[in-house]
This record gives C-alpha cells, sequence and structure tokens, in this order.
C-alpha cells in the first residue's frame, strides 16, 4: 500500500501540539495526520524532528520549544520518562489529574456516551509511593547492575534512584546489589540464557515495615546462598522474608512457578484500612497504599451496605476488598485465578477473624458461571479486573444473576467503557459520576470506580 504521509522521516517542522495520548505523548496534526512525541505538552509550539513514518501516524523528536505549557516542571530527570517508570514527570501533578478525568469523559464519548467523571483523587505527596519494586538485573562492562529498562528495549540503565518508590527499597535494592558483587553471583543474560540472577522484588509494608525480598534465578540454588541470604538480612533489618523464585525459561514473564523461602517467613504483613493481610511473593498487592486505603473506601461506600447483603468480590486478590466489605455485609464470595492469592486471602480472613467469607481458586468467568448455576444471588458484584477487563460470560452471568448493584474498579478505562456498554445492554445504567482514584501519579495509569445499578 502507498502511504499517504505528509511528512517524511528527519524532516524537521514546527508544530503546536494538540493532545496528550494515554501513553502521554504529546499529538501534533499535519493535515490530519498524526505525529506522537515524546515530552510534549498540550498547547506547546515546537521544533519537532520526523524519527519514523507508518502508513497511519509517526513519531518524532521535539528539538525546540517556541512557547512552552505553563503546566510544564522544568528540571526533570529525562532517565525516568526513557525508562517509562514516570512518564509524565513533565506535567505538573494537578494537570496529571485533570488529565486523567479526560481520558475517562474522552473515551467515553467515542463511544457516544454523555457520563459524569468527578475530579480524580490525588496525593498530597505524589513521589515515594510505590510499596513494590521489580528491578531487572544486567551485567555491564564486567559489574552487576540493578536499574530499568529504557523504554521498548531490554537496556539496562542503572538506577539507584527509583523516585516512585519509598526510599526504603530503593536503599534495599542498592544493598543486595552491592552483596551479590562481593559473592560474585553473575546476573541472568537474555542472549545466551547463562547466568543467575534475573530480577529483584522487594515490597514493604507501608504500615508495618516488613520487608520481603524476592531473588529471581534461574537456578535452583545460588552460588554462596547461606552466606548471601545471611548478609542480605544483617544489612537490611527490616527484612522478614527472603524468598528464591526459580524461573529457568527463556522467556519476558518475571516470575517462574517455584517459590522457596531462604529466610524467615513466604509472607510479609502489611495493614490496610485496619485490616491485617499477609502476602505472599506472587500475589498481587496494590503498590500505592496510601491511595489504596481511598479507592476501598470508595468502593465500600459505594456498594452501600448494611449488613444483610449477600456479596461477590471477581478477582479478589488476597482478599483486601472481600475483608473490608465483610465487616458490613452477611456474607461474602471472593475467587481469583493465583492459588498463593487465594491461600493468603483464607489466612488473612482468620487473621482478622472474619468467619462470613468464602474463596475459591478459579477463573472468575468460569466461578461465576457456577454460583450462578448454584443459584447464589448476590445484592453487590464488586469486580476489580486486569487491563483486559471482564469476560464476555462474566458479564453474562452476573446479569443472570440481577445484583442491585456492582461496583466496578477499573485500572483501564478502554476496557471499562466496552464492558460498562455490555451491561448496558443487559439492564444495567451508571448511578452517579465516575470516580478517578490516582494510584500511579507520574505514569498515564488511570484507575476508577463505578457503579452500575439494575434499572
Ligand atoms: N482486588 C484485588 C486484586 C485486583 S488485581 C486488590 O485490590 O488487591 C486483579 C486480580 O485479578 C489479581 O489478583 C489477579 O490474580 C486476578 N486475575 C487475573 N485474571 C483473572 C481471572 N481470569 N479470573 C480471576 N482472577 C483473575
Amino acid at each position: 500500500m502507498k502511504t499517504k504521509a505528509p511528512v517524511s522521516k528527519n524532516e524537521r517542522l514546527d508544530v503546536t501540539i494538540a493532545d496528550l495520548t494515554y501513553q502521554g505523548m504529546g499529538v501534533a496534526k499535519v493535515d490530519d495526520f498524526p505525529l506522537f512525541i515524546e515530552n510534549a505538552l498540550p498547547g506547546e509550539e515546537i521544533t519537532i524532528q520526523v524519527t519514523k513514518v507508518q502508513s497511519h501516524y509517526g513519531f518524532a523528536r521535539a528539538i525546540s520549544w517556541q512557547t512552552e505549557s505553563a503546566d510544564r516542571v522544568k528540571d526533570v530527570d529525562k532517565t525516568y520518562r526513557q525508562t517509562g517508570i514516570a512518564p509524565l514527570q513533565h506535567l505538573a501533578y494537578p494537570a496529571q489529574l485533570t488529565f486523567k478525568q479526560h481520558q475517562i469523559k474522552e473515551l467515553f464519548s467515542k463511544a457516544h456516551q454523555d457520563v459524569d467523571v468527578a475530579e480524580t483523587l490525588g496525593m498530597a505527596n505524589p513521589t515515594q509511593y510505590r510499596n513494590k519494586a521489580q528491578v531487572p538485573v544486567r551485567m555491564i562492562k564486567g559489574q552487576l547492575e540493578t536499574g530499568f529498562y529504557r523504554q521498548h528495549s531490554h537496556e539496562l540503565i542503572p538506577l539507584t534512584d527509583f523516585y516512585i518508590q519509598d526510599p526504603a527499597i530503593d536503599d534495599a535494592i542498592v544493598k543486595v546489589r552491592d552483596l551479590l558483587r562481593q559473592f560474585e553471583i553473575p546476573a541472568y543474560n537474555e542472549i545466551s540464557d547463562k547466568g543467575v540472577i534475573r530480577n529483584i522484588m522487594v515490597r514493604r509494608g507501608y504500615y508495618s515495615h516488613e520487608m520481603m525480598i524476592v531473588l529471581i534465578s534461574r537456578q535452583q540454588k545460588l552460588p554462596s546462598q547461606d552466606q548471601l541470604v545471611d548478609q542480605i538480612h544483617k544489612a537490611l533489618p527490616e527484612v522478614t522474608s527472603i524468598v528464591l523464585n526459580v524461573n529457568a525459561k527463556k522467556t519476558n514473564v518475571i516470575m517462574g512457578n517455584v517459590t522457596r523461602t531462604l529466610y524467615g517467613k513466604p509472607t510479609i504483613e502489611d495493614t490496610l484500612m485496619g485490616l491485617t493481610f499477609a502476602i505472599s511473593a506472587r500475589s498481587f498487592y496494590q503498590v500505592n497504599p496510601q491511595q489504596t486505603e481511598k479507592l476501598y473506601q470508595m468502593a465500600i461506600d459505594k456498594a452501600g451496605l448494611t449488613g444483610t447483603e449477600t456479596v461477590i468480590d471477581a478477582y479478589c486478590g488476597i482478599g483486601t476488598i472481600s475483608l473490608a466489605l465483610a465487616k458490613h455485609a452477611k456474607q461474602v464470595y471472593g475467587v481469583d485465578i493465583v492459588p498463593e492469592a487465594i491461600e493468603d486471602a483464607k489466612v488473612n480472613a482468620q487473621k482478622n477473624h472474619l468467619t462470613n467469607v468464602d474463596f475459591f481458586v478459579d477463573k472468575a468467568e468460569d466461578q461465576m458461571i457456577q454460583w450462578q448455576a448454584s443459584g447464589i444471588k448476590p445484592d453487590v458484584v464488586v469486580v476489580d479486573p486486569p487491563r483486559k477487563g471482564l469476560a464476555e460470560t462474566l458479564i453474562a452471568s452476573t446479569a443472570k444473576m440481577g445484583p442491585k448493584k456492582i461496583v466496578y474498579v477499573s485500572c483501564n478505562p478502554a476496557t471499562l467503557v466496552r464492558d460498562v456498554a455490555r451491561f448496558q445492554e443487559l439492564g444495567y445504567e451508571i448511578d452517579g459520576p465516575i470516580q478517578p482514584v490516582d494510584q500511579f501519579p507520574q505514569t498515564p495509569h488511570v484507575e476508577s470506580v463505578t457503579v452500575l445499578v439494575k434499572k
């Protein structure tokens, strides 16, 4: 096919940025042909150079600015944009919050729906918020390094300050890195498929300060394993769990299926909403604890429970939302696909003395069909799916069970829009404004809570 692009590679031109994509890139249009430009904000007049031309869009690089946006934050470290750690760092935080609110509004309006979207609930201090790090490990010039990949590549950029992570976690990564160097344990090499350490994961309880170190290794046993483990917990007194995860496959998937506790317990504990949670290495746990409490409180308030209701929490993880709701409901059922998460969830119910909750390991879409077939009549269904959103079958079986309310916690507004439309076809309507909660400041990720009620 012949391309009709009005620009060609390496061409320089002056443009005005019209928009910001959901990935945080500036958009300029040349005769309706969109060019995507990193580090460019709406309203800015920029001289750009075209770097790539495809049939329906292209990419360009900003060369110089004639005018700058009033929302531009100056003197940011471009590493955080290049690695994708903080792609929106150059946009002032209040403008980030507005951007996220508008994202949802616009995606609905593209689907011909006029919805009410509340202002994004933000953080007072929108940095150093992450309670979890997952960093790749590489040999560079013969030395083991930790850092982050340049976006769309596997080139490691060494980093010690990750900007959006709890600084205690940054510190732990450096200490573990130094010990790996000291014991001459080599990093994994993706190309030769040799070496040992692939990734380091660190989780730290926001309230408990309990720390878990997960070493993701190609090998079943690490060289100098006992000494290394001993030195890690000596160097990091907060560490209550050191776990080895074995991933021997040539893959981009980070964790393998085998986990072994090398020191302490297989879980760390933290609290949320005054409840205690055990979290194991493979379980999902929200990364921004301060905002998670706001998000869950919102979900609880919107569920409007009085103590008599039956509730389903689909995609329940370690049971955080389930247990927070159980305090206000008659019976809660939770389902998650990860067996370790459900094991954690059951332990967590006991820890918090909640006996009106039952957890199941299954695909939510399959479990919902079973619940529907067995005649369970939930008053409220909470869904908190991953980015791909809800399966068609889950929506169908939910609608058949006919709950009065569905509380949809979404981390991807694109699939939210699609799924809401399906629920509308099945007799549900949006109730009240959609509420975005900023779980991922400095990044373009948009989290929100939507309530659907039966007409
Ligand atoms: N509500 C929980 C977890 C949300 S994250 C919390 O806030 O902590 C999404 C969860 O969906 C993860 O725990 C993941 O394991 C689970 N998951 C992904 N696909 C699934 C599926 N098809 N069925 C059930 N659970 C699934």
